[in-house]
Formats: C-alpha cells, structure tokens, sequence
C-alpha cells in the first residue's frame, strides 16, 4: 500500500442478517468493489468497508425459529456474506459486525456523547410499528388492513418509555448543510426527495427499545436497548478501527473519515441522508462527503421476491458464468443509481457480445496473428508506430472521458465509452487486413497494426480491471505481463506508454460465447 496518499473511505451498507445474502446485496457490493480498485489504480489509500447489522427483534426471532442462539445464526449469515463476497472476488478491506465487542464500546461512547450533548430525552412512544422495516410508520403510508407498504406486515400498536434523539433541532443545520453540499447526496433526483422529507418537517424519534433484548444496552438506562438503525449506522465508525487498537471514535476517524463515500439502495435513504449526518452533527463530528443511493433490481420486468419465487440467486449465477460475467452484466447493462432488470437473454446476449465477440475477438485475432507470423514477439526496434490506426485521438479522448465518468460513479457510461472504443479499433483493424499485409509481405506495416493493436489491449486490460478483474488480469498475462500493479499502473496508461516489445503468449479465450440454448437455471 502506498504511503502517505490520499485516503478514501467507501462502504457498503451494513447488511442485515435477517437472511442469506441476495442479488441486491450483490449489487451494491460489485459497485462498491469496482470502485474501490479504481481508486486503488489511481494510487488512492483506500478502505473498503462492508459487514453486518447483527441486532434486533427480528434476527431474535429469525434464530428462535431455527433453534439456534442469535449468536450462532448470527454468525452462520456473516459467513455466508463473507463467502459470497469471496466468490465475487470483493476486495474490502474491513468486515463490520455489530455484534463485536469493539462496535458495542463504540456505540456506548456515541450514545453518551450525544446524551450529554442534551440531545437524548426520556418520553413515551405510541405509534405503529414494523417489525420487518425495525421502524415506525404514519398512518398515511399504511396499505389497506394497516399493512407496511413495503413488508405487507400488519404493523403493530406500540407504546413504551423511551430515549428519544432530538432530530427536530437539527432541522436548520441540516438543511443548510444539504444547500451548502449540493453533492452530498447523488443522483440528483435522490437528493430533491431528502428535501422534500426535510422540508416537511424532522421528528424526534426513539433510539432505545425496551422489547427488545438482543441489542446493545442504553449506556443510561440497561434495561433499553439502543434501536437497530441507531447501532448499525455507527458501524461505519467502528468498522474503522485496527485490530487490537483500543475502541474509542477517536481513533476510528483518524485515518480515513476525511474522505466518506457511503453506497447504500435508495430504500435506506431517509436513514443516511437524514438521521446520520444529524447523529453525526450531534457527536460532535464531521460528515461524510456522499452518499450515493443505487436503485432497484427487477428479474424479468417483475419485483423480486422470496414468496413470488421471482429470484435471481447470486450463487448460482456466478456458478454457471464466472464471477467477471457476472460483475460485468449488472454494471454495464444499469445505469449506477436507476433501477434496472435483468433477464437470463440480456444476460447472454451482453456478455457474448461485449466479451467473447468485441473485446475477446479482437484479443484472440491480434495474438494469433503474433504468434503465428512473429514467433509471438514484436519487437519495434525502437521505432514509433505514428498513428498508424489512425485512433490515437480517439484513445486519448476516451481515457479522460473513462476517468471522468469513473470518478462521478458513473459506471454504465464508462464503460459506454471504453467499449465504443473497442468497436473502433476492431473496425479500425479490419480496415487494415493485417493477414493481408503479411501475405503481401508489408512486414513493417503489418508490425505497426498489429503492435498498435496489442498496445491497445494492454491499456484496456487496466481501465477494465476495476470492472472484471480476473480477465484483466488474464489479458495482461496473454499480452507478456507477468503482474498488474493495482497501485501503480494508472500511470502506465497512455499512448505507445510501453517498453516497445511485446512477447505474447498463447492462452485459452477469455470468455467462450455462452450458448444461448444452455438450459435454464435461474
Ligand atoms: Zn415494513
């Protein structure tokens, strides 16, 4: 890791463990992956947070309903996230739980900071409650038979002395704080429905429970609970520390809170956007620079879910095509932030095109023509290729305009971008005929084209490797690399940027079109 560079600090949500990891999960954690390695090329020091919300009614429940101690299933679902995160080739650097000791001291602090602050109350709560959103609901966006909207659960009549946060008093600063950080919260037309929740006015809102009992104990009052959402969020502050470093906010922030980026579905908004930075303010401590909210997944038009059977199941996916298909499909078919659908076709039809037809061919014909004809080394002897594809211009544009939409997490149109350039430079090497050239015995010609070409791969092999890295690795090996430093090689980017010689070597496709009869299986 690089000394001394810019810090980033990005986080996944902290994933409840009310179940196994699902494709949403998934979603967000390539994402956050994809964006991690991309700072990480450009020499940034990043941290990469992801974890679990451990705490709760319904996790007590969900254990009970196994036989299992909350502890035991608590554990068997971190496992499982970690396990797919493995599989997909998720690089983070720190898993959060928040049943650790660590997170628990961390919470206690926090919660006392903002107690003596004057901004925790002792008041009664009645109101009606959703054990599937851990949350209170008004009246008004109750479905018919007083169902959560989102859970279809009956909520329930709730009143119990609690402390409450005194949201209220933060409305003007928070306000303030959204005109004066226009980026703070992205895409736009996420931000306009924060202002709207803020200008309709803040709540207090209870941060303890009395009910429940697998939570972390008010540092006030023992026999409360501290809320779920209250303890999860902090996890972002605990989630920071070293091993073995004594657990105080302190030393939580003093590495890498300068530089925040929280990624989160747009269904936890009102959570990050509202009650984090006013519990943060009220801590006493700064605000994260973003918080992005991605949209939804449908599979085939419909909403996913358990009971419609309606699923894409994430192991099964990475499976059948391989974790790079799979990263590839979900970022460079949805726009970062809208909604967006998958269907086993356009999951086919992407990664054949994209990847076994525009990049691989051009790969696998510009290789075989080396190896066959050169011995598999093109050596320029020093000479420079000029513009011999004549894409130079092209290339160059697309380079900043790749790292423009990367750094507005603009994942689609990135890879928009690089992929139109792809097509360019297969068009632009058919128009060559490099077979011909070495049929007609135009050695020099066909060097130019064919080393352009291979040059080519090698700069696209770094800008994709925050998207597929193990074919980005498979392509830098094929082109005579032996390692890709994930520090260092932004700075290899460039225009003939090269040792002037290329030794290939010979290697399996790096995607096989999938036949689109393989049969069904999710
Ligand atoms: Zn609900």
């Amino acid at each position: 890791m690089p000394q001394d560079n810019k810090t980033f600090y990005i986080t996944t949500p902290i994933y409840y463990v009310n179940d196994v990891p699902h494709i949403g999960s998934a979603y967000t954690t390539i994402a956050c992956d994809c964006i991690s390695r991309y700072k990480r090329l450009k020499g940034f020091d990043v941290c990469f947070l992801t974890g679990t919300d451990e705490h709760g009614q319904k996790i007590f429940k969900s254990a009970k309903e196994q036989n299992k101690s909350p502890q035991e299933h608590c554990d068997f679902i971190a496992g499982k996230f970690k396990e797919l995160w493995t599989l997909l080739n998720i690089t983070y650097s720190r898993f959060s739980r928040t049943t650790s000791e660590k997170h628990e001291k961390i919470v206690q602090e926090f919660f006392k900071k903002v107690l003596d602050k004057g901004d925790i109350y002792e008041s009664f709560y009645e109101g009606l409650y959703c054990e599937g959103c851990e949350d209170f609901k008004g009246e008004k966006e109750l479905l018919e038979g007083s169902l959560c909207p989102i859970h279809k659960l009956k909520v329930q009549d709730y009143k119990e002395k609690n402390y409450f946060f005194a949201l209220s008093k933060y409305q003007d600063k928070l306000t303030k704080f959204l005109n004066e950080n226009p980026d703070f919260i992205e895409p736009p037309y996420r931000k306009n429905e924060v202002l709207g929740w803020v200008k309709e006015g803040l709540k207090d809102f209870p941060v303890t429970r009395q009910s429940v009992s697998w939570g972390i104990p008010a540092p006030n009052d023992p026999k409360q609970t501290i809320y779920v959402w209250f303890d999860a969020l902090i996890a972002y502050l605990s989630g920071l520390l070293d091993e073995n470093e004594e657990p105080t906010i302190k030393n939580s922030i003093k590495k890498y809170w300068s530089s925040v980026v929280h990624i989160i579905g747009k269904d936890i908004l009102r959570f990050h956007a509202v009650y984090w930075p006013c519990m943060l303010m009220s801590a006493g401590l700064s605000l994260p620079n973003k918080v992005f909210g991605h949209g939804f997944l449908t599979k085939d038009g419909e909403k996913m879910g358990k009971t419609t059977g309606n699923i894409i199941d994430p192991y099964k996916l990475i499976d059948e095509f391989g974790c790079d298909a799979v990263r590839f499909f979900f970022l460079r078919e949805i726009t970062f932030g809208k909604d967006g659908d998958f269907t086993r076709e356009n999951f086919i039809n992407r990664i054949n095109s994209d990847l076994a037809n525009n990049l691989g061919n051009l790969l696998n014909r510009s290789l075989n023509l080396v190896i066959k004809n050169f011995n598999g080394t093109l050596n320029m002897e020093g000479k420079t290729t000029g513009n011999f594809l004549g894409l130079k211009e092209k290339f160059e544009s697309t380079i900043v305009g790749f790292e423009k939409h990367m750094d507005n997490l603009e994942l689609k149109e990135a890879l928009d971008i690089l992929w139109q350039f792809i097509d360019n430079t297969n068009k632009a090497f058919n128009d060559k005929v490099p077979w011909k050239l070495i049929k007609n015995n135009e050695i020099e010609a066909a060097k130019c084209c064919l080393y352009e070409t291979l040059d080519i791969l090698r700069n696209i092999s770094i800008l994709v490797n925050p998207f597929i890295p193990e074919t980005s690795l498979k392509i830098y090996k094929q082109l005579g690399y032996d390692k890709l430093d994930e520090y260092k090689e932004w700075g290899n980017l460039g225009w003939g940027n090269n040792k002037n010689i290329f030794s290939v070597k010979e290697g399996s496709l790096i995607f096989p079109r999938i036949d689109t009869k393989s049969p069904i299986s999710n």
